[in-house]
């Protein structure tokens, strides 16, 4: 009785293994921490108009090198002196 239970036991353990070098090992890649791009490192840039920072990609800038939030508000800027 004890032998059965302990061959059932090595084979148990010899099962393990053969499964976990069967298995594909999880490899992880190591990423180096990046920041999130949405919430920093964002050129921020301020409406000239209504004063509302937004990104500088999502702004409008005319000649003079100023931002604005909406095409409304560029319109509106440049007619500003
Ligand atoms: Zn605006």
């Amino acid at each position: 009785m004890f032998s059965l239970l302990f061959k059932g036991f090595i084979l148990w353990i010899i099962w393990h293994m053969l499964r976990s070098m069967m298995r594909p090992s999880p490899h992880i890649p190591h990423q180096p921490y990046q920041p999130d791009s949405h919430s920093q490192d964002i050129p921020m840039q301020r409406c000239h108009v209504c004063h509302t920072y937004l990104p500088e990609a999502k702004s409008l800038s005319d000649r003079q090198g100023r931002y604005y939030c909406c095409e409304l508000h560029r319109q509106a800027g440049t007619h500003q002196p």
